[in-house]
């Protein structure tokens, strides 16, 4: 039996629908940009795999840190004890990280960060005596499925089903260029009539909400107008990070800088699940005391695992070499032609991109979760691509070691079936 048959027996799959979507394909490989399924079919993985593997997958590199690190330390409880390659990784980290940020705390995926960030949040207000109870986000951001990050992501099928039991949420629009005074008046209103622990946010690009850019200077202005009301921000680069926009990280390219920020995905390079929450001196400082009880307890077993470390050091390590800068810039400049050809397809209403990543909407009124993008991503991968629109959106993510050929294979891919539709 194959493997796809097979699962149907005991698996349960996530964001799946399972009596309209049984089928799972069965990959059986994965080297580079290129996944290999159980008919030996191949396929060019377009999204990095969930934005994760950005130096291919399998990379001979990375494995080979880890597998040295699995025979020496595999793992140890992180509350009592240190090791190297967590303290290695801090020092790493917080080389390239924005100056403000001074502390790592580890967790073991991107929802846990931004769980450990909002907590964090929320006790250095506690722990200082003051009840601050509300959370400003984004209206259609994404943060994760724990409850706390589900709270602050925007309602959708994501959340619904659990909305009487999220936490005290304001929500605010994105800004689009000119709607930046009457964000600044609603943020104003929410923060006189609540108290007000902090504001998040994904800085620049919005992922699940279909890879949305917003401009640095205007994310700039609320980051702004919180600072100077003492409410904390929080920087959800779990999707931006080590690299997608151009930089290190999104958060590079806007003036204010945030308080907290959350880590994954690429943080590993798709090899391990992993996640981090820095923060500045004056967040930890405020948890230091001779009461035990101020102290942040928030704790994931396989919290700072040392393969996982040594996975996030061999990346970073891979990130800051001019081949792989050479080839981020290599792909932007790729995208930038591409969107200029793309952009007048009868098909497409808009074209954006940034740093790696590339997104079209699609000329068209079919819902998010309708035929359409199950025909999309079924003709990508009948072409050889592996491509995943978010409802309408088409968006490429590639690993930056992706080859000019491959990319060219993904563009021309696009076109065709655009021109199929
Ligand atoms: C993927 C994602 C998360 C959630 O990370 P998981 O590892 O899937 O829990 C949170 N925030 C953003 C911006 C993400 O893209």
């Amino acid at each position: 039996m194959s493997l796809q048959e097979r699962d149907k027996k005991h698996l349960w799959h996530p964001l799946k629908q399972h009596q309209t979507h049984p089928d799972s394909l069965g990959i059986v490989k994965a080297k580079g940009c290129i996944l290999t399924d159980e008919d030996g079919n191949e396929y060019i993985d377009a999204i990095s795999s969930w934005y994760t593997c950005m130096f291919g997958h399998c990379n001979d590199f990375i494995t080979s840190r880890v597998y040295q690190q699995m025979q020496t330390l595999d793992q140890i409880m992180f509350s009592d004890f240190t090791h190297e390659p967590a303290v290695r990784l801090s020092e790493e980290l917080i080389k390239i990280l924005p100056k403000n940020q001074n502390r790592i705390f580890f967790n073991d995926n991107g929802s846990t960060a931004v769980e450990a960030g909002i907590k964090m949040a929320l006790q250095y207000y506690f722990n200082k005596g003051e009840k601050r109870t509300t959370f400003i986000a984004f209206e259609n951001g994404f943060h994760g499925d724990t409850f706390g990050a589900m709270s602050v992501s925007g309602l959708s099928v994501y959340n619904g089903p659990f909305e009487d039991f999220l936490m005290d949420i304001q929500r605010i629009p994105v800004p689009n260029g000119e709607n930046n005074e009457i964000i600044a008046e609603q943020l104003h209103q929410i923060i006189s009539e609540n108290n007000v622990v902090g504001f998040i946010y994904e800085p620049l690009i919005q992922g699940a909400a279909g890879m949305k850019i917003h401009k640095a200077a205007d994310l700039n202005t609320i980051l702004a107008i919180c600072k100077k009301n003492n409410i904390l921000t929080i920087a959800d680069e779990v999707m931006t990070g080590f690299g997608k926009t151009g930089n290190y990280f999104a958060s590079d390219e806007v003036a204010t800088k945030p308080d907290i920020i959350c880590l994954s995905k690429a943080l590993t390079a798709g090899l391990v699940p992993m996640s981090i929450t820095s923060c500045t001196e004056e967040i930890y400082a405020a948890f230091l005391d001779n009461d035990i009880a101020k102290g942040f307890f928030h704790c994931h077993t396989y919290a700072a695992n040392p393969i996982a470390c040594s996975a996030a050091l061999a990346s970073i390590e891979l990130l800051k070499t001019q081949e792989i800068q050479d080839n981020i810039e290599y792909i932007s400049s790729s995208h930038k032609e591409f969107s200029k050809k793309i952009e007048k397809h009868s098909k497409v209403s808009s074209v954006r991109y940034k740093g790696v990543i590339l997104a079209i909407d699609l000329n068209t009124n079919a819902g998010r979760y309708g035929t359409l993008r199950d025909q999309l991503l079924q003709s990508f991968m009948n072409e050889g691509v592996f491509l995943r629109p978010l409802g309408n959106t088409i968006y490429i993510q590639p690993p930056y070691v992706i080859t000019e050929d491959q990319l060219e294979r993904i563009y021309t891919t696009i076109t065709k079936i655009l021109n199929s539709l």
